[in-house]
This record gives structure tokens, C-alpha cells and sequence, in this order.
């Protein structure tokens, strides 16, 4: 048994425990990210036939050409953005393994990268088994907005990354064009390196538009865009997502991609090419979630938690910091046992731990099931 661990202060993410938790408990599942419904079944046949069709060995390193046309057909409508899908587009076993494989491509031993806090539960171990080191800004309350003079003190020579996550998870908070002004004008004398999770570009509301960086011609040329078909078309389980960067930013992304998973399930990339040629599929994504959030929250309305409507993800944050000293962690672990919905405690995505006391619900399920979280949620006794 080797004697030191490479992440010793990592134990099984949040996700899992409270996953499992909700499942031995019977409890409503509103915890870790992931839809409550299926698929459009449409897509189910596609990868269907192309499983029959014979489309079951290794695709592509980079991706399957006609999904990552797709993919750039997708941004050029979207963002208005043209790009070389040979050279800019790779697609990976989902958002994750993106991040994972850009940290790997460009971290080197020492050099420092500045996370956000609260922060994704993955950046952080990414950035330390390349030897990095996370210089940690926290984002400003309530909203979890941006200090962009505290992220201009962290800057130093040996800034090499910034990681940047918008809409945000947990809190829900969407980056204005403001943001990325500022942060170009804060790096253009710098040789840093962007890292952007965009998971939940398709998922903003009320009229708020997602700024990808893309969009921005200087942030663009030093940017890595993580994105995940698992939060756009329902189907988490999949793990398939892309990555996309100007072509020497891919060409090094790739290198560690072709060693980490080589390629990504080929009936699934065939699939999603035919389903993306339909851009209705995702342009009514925002309607179709804010329906869920507006439920929820009207819902909320009557409970004792205090919250602001989510920008954006399909994420609800809860605060109880008016009426209770109780740990996020026990309450969240409590509602899960007394009441039957789980949540995630949010002091599990800051660097120190700290407890603001603070939950977060996924919102990404049925109205029937909602409703029924609603129902319990009323009885929580802080
Ligand atoms: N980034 C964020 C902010 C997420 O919430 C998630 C969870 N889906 C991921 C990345 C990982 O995405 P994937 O499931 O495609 O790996
Ligand atoms: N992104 C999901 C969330 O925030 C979880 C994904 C996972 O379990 N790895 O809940």
C-alpha cells in the first residue's frame, strides 16, 4: 500500500455521499445535478440505430467530424463564432474529463492557479496532481458576483490559469459582459491561460444571456471552454461533452485527451451530430427550465429558507442563516433523514470549509416530484 496519498485532504465527493444517502434514506433525490425525467426519445433511437448500424469501435481521437461540425455549427449560431472544428473542437467523456485534460495540458509544477471560491468540486484536485497551486479569490455576497479588484491582487508572475465557471454551480450566478471585460483587461499584459466551465450555457433565465468567452475576440485566444451534452440534452449518464480552444491550446489538450480516454463512445458522438442539427432542441432550454425554477421558488415562498431566483444552472440555493447555527452539513443530512429530500451543503465547494448556512436543491425534475419536495419542505423545523 503506498504510505502517502497524492490528495490528502480529498474523501468521496459530496455528491456520492449524499446520493446514496437520499437512496438509503428514500428520500427525494434533490442533490446531486443530474435530471429527474428521460431523454427526448428520439435520441434514444438514434444511438439505438447507430449501435445496430455497426458504429461500436473507436471513434476518432479528436471526435467524430460530422458531431464536431455539429458542435461549431452549434457556436456559430449561438455565439456568432466561427471556428475550425479539425483544429478547435475536441470532443471528451464529458465536462469533467475537459477540465481534467486542460489543467493537465498547461499546469506545470508551482505555477498557481486562481479558483473562484466557492468553487467546483474538481478544479482543485485537477490543479494540485499537476503540482499547481490554488490561489483562492472569494466571490462576493449574496450573489456570488466577481471582486475583480481582489482577483487583480492575486495575480502574480507565476499566475499561470484562471478558472472560470458561468453560470455558476452552486450558486446559479450568470458572468455580464462587464466580467469579461474586466477580466481581458486584467490579463492583456499576461501570458495566463482560461479555463471556462460553461456546462450550463443553456441554462439562464429571465432574458439573461450567457456570455460564453468565446465571444470575446481577446479572452477567445487564451480560452479552453468546457462544455457537457449531459446537462443539455438530460443525459448525465452519458458522459459526453467537448472541449473548445484556439489550435495550439488544443493541440496540447489533445495530448493528454488521446492518454486519458483516447476517444469517446461512438454511437453516442453519431447520435448527438444527427440530434444537433435541430437547434430547437436547445434554444428552448431556458423556457423549459425556468418553469422549473419559477415552481420551485414559488414553492419556496412558503417555507422558512430565504433565497434569490437563480440566474442561471438548475441549481436553488436556500439560506437559513436567519434562524439556525446548525451546520449546513447536519441539516442537509437531516432533511434527508427526517423529511425525505436531500440537498447539498454548500460550505463543501469553499477552500476552507466555511459554512454559510446555506443549501442547495437541484431543480432539475419533475413537477410532480417538486411538488412533493415542496410538501415536505414545509414541515423543516430550524
Ligand atoms: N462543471 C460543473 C460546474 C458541473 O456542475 C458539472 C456537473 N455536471 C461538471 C462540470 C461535469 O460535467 P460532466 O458530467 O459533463 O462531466
Ligand atoms: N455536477 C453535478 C452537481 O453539481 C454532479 C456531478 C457529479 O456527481 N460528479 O451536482
Amino acid at each position: 500500500m503506498p504510505s502517502s496519498s497524492k490528495l490528502p485532504h480529498v474523501g468521496t465527493t459530496i455528491f456520492t455521499v449524499m446520493s446514496k444517502l437520499a437512496s438509503d434514506s428514500k428520500a427525494i433525490n434533490l442533490s446531486q445535478g443530474f435530471p429527474g425525467f428521460g431523454c427526448d426519445p428520439v435520441l434514444l433511437d438514434l444511438v439505438n440505430h447507430y449501435m445496430r448500424a455497426g458504429f461500436n469501435q473507436y471513434a476518432p481521437m479528436g471526435g467524430v467530424p460530422l458531431l464536431r461540425e455539429r458542435i461549431a455549427e452549434k457556436t456559430k449560431l449561438v455565439y456568432g463564432v466561427d471556428l475550425n472544428s479539425e483544429s478547435e473542437v475536441t470532443v471528451v467523456s464529458g465536462a469533467t474529463e475537459a477540465l481534467y485534460a486542460a489543467v493537465t495540458a498547461v499546469v506545470k509544477q508551482d505555477d498557481e492557479v486562481i479558483l473562484l471560491d466557492p468553487a467546483y468540486d474538481s478544479y482543485a484536485p485537477a490543479v494540485e496532481l499537476s503540482g499547481g497551486i490554488p490561489v483562492f479569490v472569494p466571490l462576493e455576497m449574496p450573489d456570488f458576483s466577481v471582486n475583480w479588484e481582489r482577483v487583480k491582487s492575486a495575480i502574480s508572475d507565476k499566475t499561470r490559469l484562471i478558472m472560470v465557471n458561468t453560470p455558476h454551480n452552486p450558486s446559479g450566478y450568470v458572468w455580464t459582459r462587464q466580467d469579461l471585460d474586466t477580466l481581458a483587461d486584467l490579463i492583456q499584459d499576461t501570458n495566463i491561460l482560461i479555463v471556462s466551465d460553461e456546462v450550463y450555457e443553456h441554462i439562464t433565465f429571465d432574458g439573461r444571456v450567457h456570455h460564453s468567452l468565446l465571444t470575446h475576440p481577446a479572452l477567445r485566444e487564451r480560452t479552453f471552454i468546457c462544455g457537457s451534452f449531459g446537462k443539455t440534452f438530460h443525459v448525465t449518464g452519458w458522459k459526453i461533452g467537448y472541449c473548445i480552444a484556439p489550435p495550439k491550446l488544443t493541440e496540447e489538450f489533445r495530448k493528454i485527451h488521446q492518454f486519458l480516454t483516447f476517444s469517446t463512445a461512438t454511437p453516442l458522438q453519431y447520435a448527438l451530430a444527427d440530434y444537433l442539427s435541430d437547434a430547437g432542441r436547445y434554444l428552448t432550454l431556458p423556457h423549459f427550465y425556468q418553469k422549473k425554477r419559477d415552481l420551485f421558488c414559488d414553492g419556496l415562498k412558503n417555507t422558512p429558507f430565504q433565497f434569490t431566483p437563480a440566474q442561471g444552472s438548475f441549481f436553488q440555493m436556500v439560506s437559513y442563516a436567519h434562524l439556525s447555527d446548525e451546520s449546513d452539513y447536519g441539516l442537509s443530512v437531516r432533511l434527508t433523514k427526517e423529511i425525505g429530500v436531500a440537498s447539498i451543503p454548500i460550505s463543501v465547494f469553499f477552500s476552507d470549509g466555511s459554512d454559510r448556512k446555506i443549501l442547495r436543491f437541484c431543480f432539475a425534475k419533475d413537477n410532480s416530484e417538486l411538488h412533493l419536495a415542496l410538501d415536505r419542505l414545509l414541515k423543516v423545523k430550524l
